[in-house]
């Protein structure tokens, strides 16, 4: 009898933990797994905010795909996914394609624009391993023009991050702890560096508890950020962005963080999405595609507490995973009784930068050097999940 085919597609929290699941429930008879990423390492989107501002090498963020996998097991494909063609149960890579029984995707998320103009032209975008290497090495080189370039624009040391969710407070967190050291180095007066965080919606962090906001929005301003809130950005330009009603801030630099649609498979291959995300099922399988589950920033699931979508976060996918491999594995063993998910919610750690960092687990909320504390073991734990104690020593955070 054939093996069923199993193929995972994207290498990230949501896939690498299905992959390493799946290989240890599964016994060689039961199935073949693969796994197919575009890069032959899996890299923690949650610490890109690091790498990017400088303040942790990049490689530090990766790790190789095939240490973390039973290679016994698992089938690694380095290689970028197309298209998935439903109807003929296979998936269409840039250099072949993988036929499957049951298909997991798993490839995250991409940038939300908006229809925002001139976002892909001047904006940093993404929140890739790649993308965070690129706004490192952007920002040193325009600290080093600023004493050798004869006719430096005016917003040669301004920065300006679009959004002020998680992703962009974490990522200014790390450029204000970050900047008197640049400034040090390059030769450059404090005063010079502007550091903007243009945020449309009335408050910073939309949603999240009030009395920590204030505490995250006072110490960034100590460090020299400044806040637009209420103010949406309209365009961005070669100099800068509009913002409001036409006010310019001129910014050689600008980090584009206001919020992620799912990857742009989803919609080429013609799965009901919002905004690239498919609405799955309570089992994660994609409606009317009982052989295709869509886990991690690729699905959505309504809070139905909230009556509105779960954000997309790393604890959910993992969550997702796992579930989805135990759903797998009774569909192996011709089940038709799958789990529903449910998502157990461990609360919200976001980090300022240095020793700071604010957060919410379960009632209680934390700030400062405990929540800093709580964060580092947070991105340990993820390590410990996908890799093991070993993986969590050598890439983890330490001293806590
Ligand atoms: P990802 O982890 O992004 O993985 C997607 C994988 O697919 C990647 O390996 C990618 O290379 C691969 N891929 C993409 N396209 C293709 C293709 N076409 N072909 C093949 N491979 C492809 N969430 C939290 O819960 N806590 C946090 O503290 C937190 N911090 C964050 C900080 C930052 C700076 C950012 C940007 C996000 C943060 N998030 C956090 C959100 C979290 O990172 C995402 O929700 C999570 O990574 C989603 O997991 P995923 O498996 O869906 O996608
Ligand atoms: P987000 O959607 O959470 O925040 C985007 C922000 O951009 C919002 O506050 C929005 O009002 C603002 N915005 C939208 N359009 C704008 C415009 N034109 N001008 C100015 N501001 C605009 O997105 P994110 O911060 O990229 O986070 C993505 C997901 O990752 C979320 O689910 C988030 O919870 C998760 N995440 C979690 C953590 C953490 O837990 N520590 C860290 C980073 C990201």
């Amino acid at each position: 009898m054939n093996k069923a085919k199993i193929v995972i597609a994207g290498a990230g929290y949501g896939g690498m933990n299905a992959a390493v699941t799946l290989s240890k429930k599964l016994g060689a008879n039961d199935a073949s797994i693969t796994l197919v990423n575009k890069h032959d390492y899996h890299y923690q989107t949650t610490w890109l905010h690091e790498p990017a501002a400088g303040s942790m090498e990049p490689d530090r963020a990766r790790v190789k795909i095939s240490s973390l996998l039973n290679t016994n097991r698992v089938n690694f494909v380095e290689d970028e996914v197309v298209e998935v063609k439903k109807e003929d149960k296979k998936i269409i890579l840039k250099n072949g394609e993988l036929d499957y029984d049951y298909l997991v995707v798993a490839l995250g998320a991409t940038a939300e624009t908006f229809g925002i103009p001139g976002v892909h032209e001047h904006a940093f975008t993404k929140w890739t391993l790649d993308g965070a290497r690129q706004v490192k090495e952007h920002i040193e080189l325009k600290f080093a023009d600023y004493n050798n370039v004869l006719d430096r624009t005016e917003g040669v040391l301004t920065f300006v991050v679009a959004g002020a969710g998680f992703t962009g407070i974490e990522f200014i967190g790390e450029l204000s702890e970050r900047a008197p050291e640049l400034c040090k180095r390059y030769d450059v007066p404090r005063e010079a560096v502007r550091m903007y965080v243009v945020e449309a919606a009335p408050s910073a962090l939309p949603g999240f508890d009030p009395e920590l906001v204030e505490y995250g929005m006072n110490l960034l301003e100590s460090r020299g950020v400044e806040f637009k809130i209420n103010t949406p950005i309209k365009e961005v330009t070669a100099s800068g962005v509009i913002v409001g009603e036409g006010e310019e801030i001129n910014a050689d630099t600008i980090v584009w963080a206001t919020g992620v649609r799912g990857n742009p498979v989803i919609e080429k291959s013609g799965f009901e999405a919002n905004r690239g995300r498919v609405k799955v099922e309570p089992d994660l399988r994609a409606p009317g595609h009982d052989d295709v589950f869509i886990i991690g920033d690729c699905a959505l699931i309504i809070n139905e507490e909230a009556n509105r979508p779960y954000p997309p976060t790393a604890q959910i996918a993992t969550q997702m995973a796992k579930t989805t491999a135990k759903n797998i594995e009774s569909l192996l063993k011709g089940s038709s009784n799958l789990e529903a998910f449910k998502f157990n919610n461990q609360g919200t750690v976001a980090s300022l930068g240095g020793k700071e960092a604010i957060g919410v687990v379960g009632s209680r909320k934390i700030y400062g050097g405990t929540a800093s504390f709580m964060k580092k073991m947070i991105d340990n734990k993820a390590l410990l999940t996908v890799g093991g104690p070993m993986l969590a020593l050598k890439k983890g955070k330490f001293p806590l």
